[in-house]
């Protein structure tokens, strides 16, 4: 997801046709005939050459692992009541931006241009289902509560309102299938960009044509997934880096007896903001993220 500031000229519906009226959308569009014939879905654009971003071995992720989960229970130590959940979120995200940081620079020497395609305005990753951790829907419901404007706060708690009531319960693929912009993106930017979930951190696509695909071809592109052995253009440091993050996170949660257990994020954030005494909540063993659950996917149609 976009990790460079957009350009605010962009909106989020400029970027959607933008992508979709890309070179490469065009030239793979179906011909009528065909489809009259048989629905096929068009084919992806070509992966990019191969990354300079090498993953690390596992040993250091796991290193990262246990960084992250005594980091958020430091911060949870120091941090003020009723904003300690929060700021194990936090603690842990600065620690995996920091890493990927340095892995960034590592990849990029100095004067080097980077392979990394998102930029501005480009936020076709940012129509999908989305997964946080409880501690990081309280993260984002606190950054909203100190950073936003009264006029914000009402803007983004209705935008959260209506895609909640149109996204509850559907599975990955029928989220995706809707093409709803997520209920934090504004002008094309995300605007709670410090606070996302790392989920978000961890998408990097060397291919804005691919994104873009993707968008438009939502089936297609799961199919596309599901085939490759690789993981096409997107970025595997990051995503691992992320991961071994929200690994120790969610150990430092469950060992402090905070539900871990990965939510939806729009529903999430919208309880996160309506309940007053989160925290406590939490702390409690209260099931107050119940409804944030995600869904399960459908089983497979039986063979006919
Ligand atoms: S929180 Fe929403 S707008 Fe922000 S990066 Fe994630 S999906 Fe995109």
């Amino acid at each position: 997801m976009p990790d460079v500031e957009p350009n605010p000229k962009f909106s989020a519906s400029d970027s959607v046709v933008f992508l979709a009226t890309h070179p490469r959308s065009a030239a793979m569009a179906v011909p009528a005939a065909v489809v009259r014939e048989k629905p096929v879905e068009p084919a992806p654009p070509p992966p990019p050459a191969p990354s300079a971003y090498v993953a690390a071995d596992a040993a250091s992720y796991r290193h990262l692992e246990t960084a992250a989960y005594y980091r958020a229970l430091d911060a949870a130590r120091s941090a003020p009541a009723g904003e300690r959940i929060a700021t194990m979120a936090r603690s842990v995200h600065a620690l995996a931006d920091e890493v990927w940081a340095s892995v960034r620079a590592d990849a990029e020497p100095a004067g080097q241009r980077s392979e990394i395609a998102c930029g501005a305005g480009c936020a076709a990753c940012c129509h999908q289902l989305v997964t946080v951790a409880p501690v990081e829907a309280a993260a984002i419901a606190l950054f909203v509560a100190q950073r936003f404007t009264p006029e914000q706060r009402k803007d983004v708690a209705e935008r959260i309102s209506t895609l909640d009531a149109a996204t509850r319960g559907k599975t990955a693929i029928e989220r995706t299938r809707l093409r709803l912009p997520c209920a934090f993106l504004e002008g094309g930017r995300c605007s709670i960009y410090e606070a996302r979930p790392l989920r978000c951190r961890a998408v990097h696509s060397r291919d804005a044509g691919h994104c873009g695909w993707a968008l438009v071809n939502p089936d297609a592109a799961t199919q596309d997934r599901a085939a490759r052995a690789d993981s096409g253009p997107f970025l595997v440091a990051p995503a691992k880096i992320m991961d071994a993050a929200l690994t120790g996170l969610a150990r430092a949660c469950r060992s402090t007896a905070i539900d871990g257990e990965s939510l939806e994020l729009t529903a999430a954030v919208r309880i996160a903001l309506a309940v007053p005494d989160l925290e406590d909540n939490l702390k409690n063993g209260d099931p107050v993220f119940a409804a944030a659950a995600l869904p399960t996917p459908a089983p497979p149609e039986p063979a006919s």
